[in-house]
């Protein structure tokens, strides 16, 4: 074989190789360049520390799971920048990159960014102790994972179940309702039965979730 014909074969083998690789999740903390925002991206970088080394083994498995799973997920705050907003100004949600509609769902990787409250990052305020950093960085994984529900109930009832294992840990009232539309007692349901991890698994195996509790 002629030298460069080897080389060829090997670049072109190493080439496949990287290719096979999986390409990790980037959770972007940071500030983009020239942002404003420097503040809350330190608070956003210190709040997803602190869920990195919780005491709650489902929150600190979120983050492992958010590195682990393929795609980029950027964190932004909601400002005055209309682009930001979502069905309104101060509701935080995260939205697929792709900027395709949330109800077709996802059943590939897809990037994600993650718009929150700018104080949703601050210990100790409302929207903290509401655990909106939690919930939205379910849907976050929810895309990066590919495990994107077309169903929103069953979306929100993902996010809401560990946001309240969050709520319970910071003694903050539990979340019952997706803003009154449907019920979203699965963590009430899994407390009383002894079944957190159980759903817990479901959250982090695949895109489905318990049947929902009788009304
Ligand atoms: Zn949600």
């Amino acid at each position: 074989m002629r030298p460069w014909v080897r080389w060829l074969v090997l670049a072109l083998a190493a080439a496949a190789t990287l290719a096979a690789q999986p390409v990790r999740a980037v959770l972007v903390t940071g500030a983009p360049p020239g942002s404003r925002d420097t503040q809350f991206h330190l608070r956003l970088a210190t709040a997803v520390a602190e869920l990195e080394r919780s005491r709650d083994p489902l929150l600190r498995e979120l983050v492992a799971a958010l590195r682990a799973s393929s795609g980029v997920i950027v964190v932004r705050p909601l400002t005055e920048d209309p682009a930001t907003w979502g069905t309104d100004r101060d509701r935080a949600h995260t939205a697929p990159a792709d900027r395709r509609p949330r109800r077709l769902g996802r059943s590939t990787p897809t990037d994600a960014v993650v718009f929150l409250n700018r104080d949703a990052v601050d210990d100790g305020s409302a929207h903290w102790r509401g655990g909106v950093l939690v919930h939205e960085l379910v849907h976050a994984l929810d895309l990066s994972t590919g495990r994107y529900s077309a169903d929103v109930r069953l979306r929100e009832r993902r996010a809401v179940f560990l946001q309240n294992v969050w709520r319970h840990r910071v003694g903050y009232p539990l979340r019952a309702s997706y803003h009154g539309r449907f019920a979203t007692l699965d963590y009430q349901v899994a407390s009383k039965r002894g079944e957190i991890a159980d759903y817990g698994r479901y959250l982090f195996a695949g895109p489905d979730f318990p049947a929902e509790p009788p009304p």
